[in-house]
């Protein structure tokens, strides 16, 4: 395609947090459509999109964004999906797109999937990007690049939309996945949303110890806390709506995670090292991986 010919007329985009803007940022810097319209929940945030100079319209109605779009993109926390998409789905113009960023993909099928009329294509997907901060002065045009987009659209979708919401998101400087939505979930159970379990579990233990422990537990923060710190500041309602939407994946993984936990508890009380040391040694090696696949 042209780099000079947008790739859409109207792009909705339902929700400008740090994702969404980020998105909508890439799309003005790029003029990959010729009309961004905006919805969100609060008027401040519309103003906000204003301001900010990424919005032609907005809306507090997401239907009045979607209306006449050709894609419109859902970007808030995934407890409002299924609200959302009856909202549009009478707005909604034949061929049209509907695609989101949610961190959970399976249930997208069906929050989102079962409002849509005939002939409205759904390419769910999921940039593994994101910071701490939240909202639409958060985010940044340069946010999706050298990262992975992971899409998860079913079998049977006519492969023009895919090919479209691939190319929106390789302009943002992405890389694409396209897997299935029940792998993508198995998948982030463990390299995500773990690992922020582990975080909010960390902080809150600290954060219930007494008021003189707790001060020290800042003061030495950098002896590892501090790096867990930060991803248990991350957004409460978007990982209350991650771990409850991806419920059956996590406890799973929480499963086994509790159970090597567990062998190791074994090896520090039965003094074992050697057991200590090789389970170190393979992490890491995993570390390694991670910074030669430019992840780290
Ligand atoms: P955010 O900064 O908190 O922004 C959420 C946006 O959704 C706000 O503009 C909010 O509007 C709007 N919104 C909330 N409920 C709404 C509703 N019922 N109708 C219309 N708009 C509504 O969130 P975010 O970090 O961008 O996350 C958005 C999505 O991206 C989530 O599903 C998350 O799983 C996914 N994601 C996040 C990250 C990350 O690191 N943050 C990474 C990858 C994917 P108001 O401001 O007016 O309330």
């Amino acid at each position: 395609m042209n780099a000079a010919t947008p790739l859409f007329g109207r792009v909705a985009l339902i929700g400008v947090g740090l994702i969404g803007s980020s998105l909508a940022r890439v799309i003005r810097r790029d003029r990959l459509a010729r009309h961004i319209a905006v919805a969100a929940r609060t008027q401040r945030t519309l103003d906000a999109a204003t301001r900010l100079k990424f919005a032609d319209s907005t809306s507090l109605d997401p239907a009045v964004a979607a209306r006449g779009a050709d894609l419109v993109m859902i970007c808030t926390p995934m407890s409002a999906y299924a609200e959302i998409a009856r909202a549009i789905a009478p707005a909604l113009k034949a061929g049209a797109i509907v695609s989101d960023v949610g961190s959970v993909k399976a249930p997208v099928a069906r929050d989102v999937g079962r409002a849509l009329p005939d002939g409205v294509h759904l390419v769910p997907g999921h940039p593994i990007a994101g910071t701490e901060h939240s909202g639409p002065e958060a985010g940044s045009a340069e946010l999706f690049e050298g990262r992975w987009c992971i899409l998860t659209p079913a079998a049977k979708t006519d492969k023009g939309a895919v090919e479209k919401v691939t190319e929106l998101w390789r302009r943002a400087g992405s890389t694409i996945a396209v897997m299935d939505a029940l792998h993508h979930d198995r998948v982030l159970a463990i390299t995500s949303h773990l690992p922020h379990l582990i975080a909010y579990t960390i902080v809150d233990t600290a954060a219930q110890l007494e008021k003189d422990v707790q001060s020290e537990v800042i003061k030495f923060s950098a002896s590892g806390f501090r790096d867990f710190t930060r991803i248990a500041a991350s957004d409460p309602v978007m990982w209350r709506d991650i771990f409850l939407s991806n419920r059956e994946a996590v406890l799973e993984i929480l499963q086994r995670f509790n159970e090597d936990l567990t062998a190791l508890q074994r090896a520090i009380r039965q003094g074992d090292g050697k057991m200590l040391e090789e389970t170190f040694r393979r992490t890491r090696a995993i570390r390694k991986g991670v910074i030669a696949a430019k992840q780290a």
